[in-house]
């Protein structure tokens, strides 16, 4: 298992250094973040978003939220109480689909649309908008097996003509597939082994997540980690 994990970040670096994506700001998965933690949050907002924008803040954790569009518009209180914690709002699109499947225009409604939503959500604290910067495509497609180089090409285009970069993760809790606690712990420390750190890919739509949370936040930093914020990673973008 570790060996194949890898195995796949090195078939990922070498692919991204050929196709000359180390100068791109952003997060992928090849890079390495030693010894940090970033806690991001994907598919939300969901009833259960502000416990856990609750429970960072109460531990002095920056989250990152990588919303949903169609769920941003049906739950905007929900937005408003995230990013009044102190948390990053970030885009995940506003349907949910496969972006390695998108043509260009689609992939820039995708995310306009995701904008405009958190904009009306925020707009008494945010009168110009909220200033976007992170996106993560579902799945993390297009940097994935399904994605083309022309297709992560488009991505890029797409996100660097709205001054916003892409933010893949290191660890991915599994959190996706299944949600028992004690199966993403153990999963979480597995790909933390292999990774060293960086930004840890959860969902913020079961209720395990907060038990879950509860165990690394008190366990990360007796093990030497240090939980950071997004912008810290990358250079204060
Ligand atoms: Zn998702």
């Amino acid at each position: 298992m570790q060996l194949r994990s890898t195995l796949k970040r090195y078939a990922l670096r070498t692919r991204n250094f050929l196709e000359g994506y180390d100068t791109i700001p952003g997060v992928f998965f090849h890079q390495q973040f030693p010894g940090r933690v970033v806690l991001s949050f994907d598919d939300g907002p969901t009833e259960m978003t502000p416990r856990v924008a609750k429970l960072l803040s109460q531990h002095g954790i920056q989250g990152v939220f990588f919303m949903l569009g169609q769920r941003v518009a049906r739950e905007p209180s929900i937005v408003r109480e995230v990013d009044a914690a102190g948390h990053i709002i970030a885009i995940h699109s506003f349907s949910h689909p496969s972006f390695a499947e998108l043509n260009a225009r689609q992939m820039g409604a995708e995310i306009d649309q995701t904008r405009q939503a958190i904009d009306r959500a925020l707009r008494d604290r945010y009168p110009k908008g909220y200033p976007h910067r992170y996106f993560r495509p579902p799945f993390g497609s297009t940097w994935t097996r399904e994605g083309s180089p022309r297709a992560r090409r488009r991505l890029v285009d797409t996100l660097t003509r709205r001054w916003m970069m892409p933010v893949f993760w290191q660890v991915d809790s599994g959190d996706g597939q299944d949600t028992k606690v004690d199966h993403v712990i153990e999963r979480f420390y597995r790909e933390l082994e292999t990774s060293k750190g960086g930004v840890v890919l959860f969902h913020d739509t079961h209720k395990n997540l907060l038990p879950t949370l509860e165990k690394l936040i008190e366990e990360l930093p007796q093990k030497g980690f240090q939980f950071s914020r997004l912008s810290d990673l990358i250079g204060g973008f």
